[in-house]
């Protein structure tokens, strides 16, 4: 590798999915955008999918429900296919509905169902505040308290991301105690990457069940839900898979549960077969699969922002792309390798299978002036408390002349700031 444009603009020469860059809008202040990994951007062909919902609200009333190319009812089936193939699931074991912090409150009340003995729930240390809070708001729920059941895994002292090895003997430790275990796939900070069928087969081996926060993973690592045998997973849309700000969330369920209907969940009449749905019957049967889990009416507007960008995720194929995202943030890596004297630490792991497409940024000190430092030149990246700097090239739409752009305005900016900041 070279700390050049020519290396990188020959780099994207040779990418064959360069093209993919175009079917994106860039923010119109021309900014080099690193922030797919908090809101993706707006697919081109967007705009035209929630047109289309638009139109058959106006055309057809009431009758767009079972009417249109669009119906409203099963609009939700076509984004099994897709959605599957990312997370590496059957399509009856995705599902999209509501958002990521409903799904994962709705799926904890299933999964999480603490027994005298056995009514610990593991995490790690330092996850995305809103699982934090759903968890203990669960355990609450459950008359319990969070010192007595909730165990949290840091990273040893002085360290940043969680030793695997760790994680698997505090596991192995716990024993019959442990109910759940849940962790995000990708932790928003670090950037690292969990081995989740490592992970998930220690957590069977002790009797307990294992899901997985993947807002961060999702479209970002290709995953194989289902041959590791992952109980359940839920991840939200607006990140790398670039459905809209709040777009709809989805879940994962193994079918060894979906196609259960004796598993407790908290109900809606969109859970409800289909076949009788409409009778209104008094008593709950669940939809076979994941959709057994609804609870309301899809919405269409909703799920119209999403289908533009799955397409492009189909098309591309979640494994060229993984090719591509492990050039582009090695080659982030490298570039910030070459830079003397850093005043900063990547933190995410060094060893590309423990990461996607990020590199976080360590600073002791003056993290903040440098990340508004890096946007006042128009490159977009993400500051994080405490002290992180955030980079997330996106392998759809971001380029090796992104990331060099990026590297020559941190290295100018770095020279500037002295080491003692
Ligand atoms: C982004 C993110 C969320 C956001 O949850 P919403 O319910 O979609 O607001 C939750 N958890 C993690 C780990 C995230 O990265």
């Amino acid at each position: 590798m070279e700390a050049s444009l020519t290396y990188a603009r020959a780099q994207d020469a040779s990418d064959e999915l360069r093209d993919y860059r175009k079917q994106f809008y860039f923010p119109s202040t021309g900014e080099v955008y690193f922030l797919g990994n908090s809101l993706g951007l707006q697919p081109v062909g967007a705009k035209a999918m929630v047109d289309r919902i638009v139109d058959s609200w106006k055309s057809y009333a009431i009758h767009g429900y079972g009417e249109g190319e669009t119906a409203w009812l099963t609009y939700p089936n076509r984004f099994k296919q897709p959605l599957g193939a990312l997370v590496g699931a059957l399509p009856h074991e995705v599902a999209v509905m509501n958002s990521l912090t409903v799904n994962l409150h709705l799926l904890l009340a299933s999964f999480y169902r603490p027994q005298p003995g056995r009514r610990k729930l593991l995490m790690e240390a330092g996850a995305f505040p809103s699982d934090q809070y759903a968890i203990e708001s669960q355990i609450k729920a459950h008359g319990l308290t969070p010192e007595e059941a909730l165990i949290e895994v840091s990273p040893r002292p002085g360290e940043k991301c969680i030793r695997e090895g760790d994680l698997l003997r505090i596991i192995a430790e716990q024993g019959d105690s442990l109910a759940l275990v849940l962790i995000g796939g990708v932790n928003y900070y670090t950037g690292q990457y969990f081995d989740l069928q490592t992970i998930t087969r220690a957590v069977h081996e002790n009797g307990a069940l294992a899901g997985y926060d993947l807002a961060h993973a999702i479209g970002n690592l290709p995953m194989k839900l289902h041959d590791w045998d992952v109980d359940f997973a839920v991840w939200c849309s607006y990140k790398y898979l670039n459905g809209g700000p709040g777009a709809i969330g989805g879940l994962y369920i193994h079918e060894r549960f979906g196609m259960d209907p004796t598993v407790p969940r908290l109900a809606g009449w969109s859970g409800s077969d289909l076949k009788t749905r409409f009778q209104m019957p008094k008593t709950f049967t669940p939809e076979p699969g994941a959709d057994g889990w609804m609870l309301s009416i899809p919405p269409g507007l909703a799920l119209a922002g999403l289908e533009a960008s799955l397409e492009l995720f189909h098309n591309a194929g979640m494994n060229r792309l993984r090719e591509k995202s492990l050039r582009l943030t090695g080659y982030l890596e490298y570039l910030l390798d070459t830079i003397q004297n850093a005043t900063f630490e990547i933190i995410t792991p060094r060893d590309p299978e423990e990461r996607g497409a990020q590199l976080s940024l360590f600073f002791p000190k003056g993290a903040k002036p440098i990340h508004t430092a890096l946007s006042d030149v128009g490159i977009t990246t993400d500051y994080r408390e405490p002290g992180v700097i955030r980079i997330a090239p996106a392998p759809l739409y971001n380029n090796f002349e992104d990331v060099y752009r990026l590297y020559e305005a941190f290295h100018a900016l770095t020279k500037k700031i002295p080491n003692n900041h």
